[in-house]
């Protein structure tokens, strides 16, 4: 079983490494109907073989204008990772690293309402966005269990996913989540298989879909998923390549 979890960050045009530009999203939701890829929840995508799950890692503002509409164009499900301490602020956490990574707005507590009641699926991504596997596991535990708790009080609805901020688990980190939450994804860039674990899923960054590392990876998949994901692959690489 063989299926594929794409993840996003900020749908705006700088180019930069966490931006996909909202003319190329478009693109690549085009190229899953073109291929006929399944587009489905994540909490069903371990039982859906040749299927893609949407995701959002931090919960970006320009989601609303570049990203919610053209879901539902599509009715096509997804899943926003929301980092509980920084809504309605810009994603300058502690941790983010000075340099090319663009300050932008994210979503506030009523925008995240908003999206929830439109059937968007809100996950957790922590309060503060740290390195979880560099934390005091009783730390990283309150993390995930606080992001949790704040996003079911304001939402009213249950969380069951989670994100690893910048990816980042350990073993003990992986433990956790798993405790805390029905499923929790990674950034790897593979795709997801029988032997995934539901606490360590792997992802694969939108940015990099035009990657050999995903082409090699192809190489190894049984013959029918070979098939539609290099078809699917080829669409996502020509609205790249014709965006660039
Ligand atoms: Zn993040």
């Amino acid at each position: 079983m063989v299926s594929a979890i794409l993840t996003y960050h900020s749908l705006d045009p700088s180019g930069s490494v966490i931006s996909i530009a909202p003319g190329t999203f478009r693109g690549h939701m085009e190229a899953l109907k073109e291929a006929g890829i399944p587009v489905v929840a994540l909490s069903k995508i371990q039982q859906t073989p040749g299927g893609v799950a949407i995701t959002f890692d931090d919960g970006f503002r320009n989601f609303l204008d570049h990203g919610a509409g053209v879901l539902e164009e599509f009715r096509y499900p997804a899943t926003v990772f929301v980092v509980s301490g920084y809504c309605g602020r810009k994603n300058e956490w502690p941790s983010q690293p000075a340099g090319p990574i663009p300050r932008l707005e994210l979503m506030d507590w009523d925008e995240l309402r908003q999206i929830s009641g439109a059937g968007i699926e809100l996950g957790a991504h922590s309060v503060t966005h740290p390195f979880l596997s560099a934390l005091p596991e009783a730390t990283a535990e309150r993390e995930m269990r606080d992001c949790r708790a704040e996003m079911e009080e304001r939402i009213g609805r249950p969380v069951e996913a989670f994100a690893y901020p910048y990816g980042k688990s350990s073993p003990a980190v992986r433990r956790l989540a798993g405790d805390i939450f029905r499923q929790a994804c990674g950034t790897q860039l593979r795709f997801v298989t029988g032997q995934s674990l539901s606490s360590d899923l792997p992802r694969l960054d939108a940015y990099y879909l035009g990657s050999s590392r995903v082409l090699a990876h192809l190489r190894s998949l049984p013959v029918r998923s070979y098939l539609s994901f290099r078809r699917l692959l080829r669409g996502l690489r020509e609205v790249l390549s014709q965006s660039a």
